[in-house]
């Protein structure tokens, strides 16, 4: 019999480790695709496949070449394009298709969140006093904050701001998580910062700075997901599992 073929829509720990668990199965076919952002890739245990595909329609046409029989988005949480992207083109191409997306954090006692719905919306809830502002929400949205140049910044990103902001008052510091509550603490003492800036990412490898923001008592801007809702979505790598096996036996369309 055939192997199922996956296509799994990567750039998190989630999809990498999901790309394991699938690949010690023997009956499966899995790949892994990145966006190639990264410069330095964490080793990835399937064949990975690296760039965009040109849209809903190069995503559809890579779907029926390759003769996918189920596409797994495990792409971030604000990942939207692509995750949006992922939903046409299944739905072009009839193929089968889930989520994969870690739950998003919830407040508790002690946090100070402001909820924003969009990166733009977190600019204009920084106020116009100055502020010293901690920024850790990726390196490709963080230009929205040129917007606001009476702010002080410190930008962390994995690989380094191209080009960098036009703010006159910024630091960077390039790090890849999980990182520890203790270092995020020291992190955000060291630097006098009084309002941090985030994704609703959800997830353990960057909860750090959440915590310590409720340790030291300051606000956090939290840009929250949009999410379509459309596919049936798994929010841990066993559900996951779960939900592939459901598809592997009674979803398969090749050779129906
Ligand atoms: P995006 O805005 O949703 O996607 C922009 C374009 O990048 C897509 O239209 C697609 O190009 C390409 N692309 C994105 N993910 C891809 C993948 N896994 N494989 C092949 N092409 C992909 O994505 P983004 O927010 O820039 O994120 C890029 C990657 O970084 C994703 O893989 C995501 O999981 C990861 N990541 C994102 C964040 C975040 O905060 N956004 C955080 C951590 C990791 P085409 O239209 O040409 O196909």
């Amino acid at each position: 019999m055939d192997k199922q073929r996956i296509l799994i829509l990567g750039g998190t720990a989630e999809a990498r480790e999901l790309a394991g668990r699938l690949a010690q199965r023997g009956d499966l076919e899995v790949t892994l695709s990145l966006a190639g952002r990264t410069l330095d890739p964490a080793p990835q245990p399937v064949p990975v496949r690296t760039g965009g595909f040109g849209g809903v329609q190069g995503l559809a046409g890579y779907l029926a070449d390759n003769r996918i029989d189920l596409l797994i988005d495990a792409t971030h949480p604000f990942a939207r394009q692509i995750s949006a992207n992922a939903e046409r083109a299944a739905e072009r191409t009839a193929t089968a298709m889930i989520r994969l997306q870690r739950a998003g954090w919830q407040p508790v006692a002690g946090d100070r969140w402001t909820p924003v719905a969009s990166l733009p919306d977190a600019v204009a809830a920084l106020g116009a006093e100055p502020r010293r502002v901690f920024l850790a929400i990726g390196r490709q949205e963080a230009h929205h904050f040129n917007a606001a140049p009476q702010h002080a910044y410190l930008v962390r990103s994995v690989d380094p701001l191209d080009p960098p902001l036009t703010v006159p008052a910024v630091d960077y510091v390039l790090a890849r998580g999980p990182f520890a509550e203790a270092d995020e603490v020291a992190l955000l003492r060291d630097h006098r910062i009084d309002v941090v800036v985030s994704k609703n990412s959800g997830g353990a490898a960057t909860y750090a700075k959440i915590a310590a923001a409720r340790t030291l008592g300051l606000p956090v801007i939290m840009v929250e997901r949009t999410g379509s809702g459309h596919v049936p979505t798994a929010q841990t790598i066993d559900e996951a599992l779960a939900m592939i096996g459901h598809v592997a036996s009674g979803g398969r369309k090749r050779g129906v």
